[in-house]
């Protein structure tokens, strides 16, 4: 089977040599970049899907301990769900600033991804929220200034 790339455990990086890798965060894909394992046991889908480079939720998580604190482990249905795409700049306190809000709000962050321009220097937080919620925290970053994209999750690609 080839690399799933919506699973939220694939990773790809394109380096400033070109050079693209692409693999596996859990290491379970001994035949990356090429295939992943028939039937994986660690196959989840991702929510919060981008079309740059996906970034390494570990990462983000590393860099804000806010963030850990925020995910949710119990999801609603995909239906329920929206995709929040906020532009941000790749600087300390950027993400625990949005995800802080977030928590402020009461709003649980379902899945959590960040998105790195090839410049290197910004990025696009992607965070999966309830729909119902999306609306508010919308208002509430634009009130501080960042802009935001409100997808819901059944309609994106
Ligand atoms: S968890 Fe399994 S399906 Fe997902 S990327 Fe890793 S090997 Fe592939």
């Amino acid at each position: 089977m080839p690399m799933r790339e919506e699973c939220k455990h694939f990773q790809s990086r394109t380096y400033d040599s070109g050079e693209v890798a692409r693999f596996c965060v859990l290491d379970l894909a001994p035949d990356a970049p090429w295939k992943c394992p028939e039937n994986c046991p660690s196959y989840a889908p991702r929510y919060a899907d981008v079309g740059w480079d996906h970034g390494s939720l570990i990462e983000v998580l590393d860099r804000a301990a806010t963030a850990r604190r925020a995910l949710s482990r119990r999801a609603p249905p995909p239906e329920e769900l929206a995709q929040v795409r906020i532009p941000v700049l790749d600087e300390e306190g950027a993400i625990a600033a949005v995800t802080t809000l977030a928590s402020a709000l009461g709003i649980n962050i379902f899945d959590m991804e960040i998105a790195h321009s090839v410049e290197g220097d910004r990025g696009v937080l992607v965070l999966v929220i309830d729909a119902a919620s999306a609306p508010a925290f919308s208002a509430a970053l634009a009130e501080r200034g960042h802009r935001s994209g409100v997808t819901p999750i059944g309609t994106v690609r």
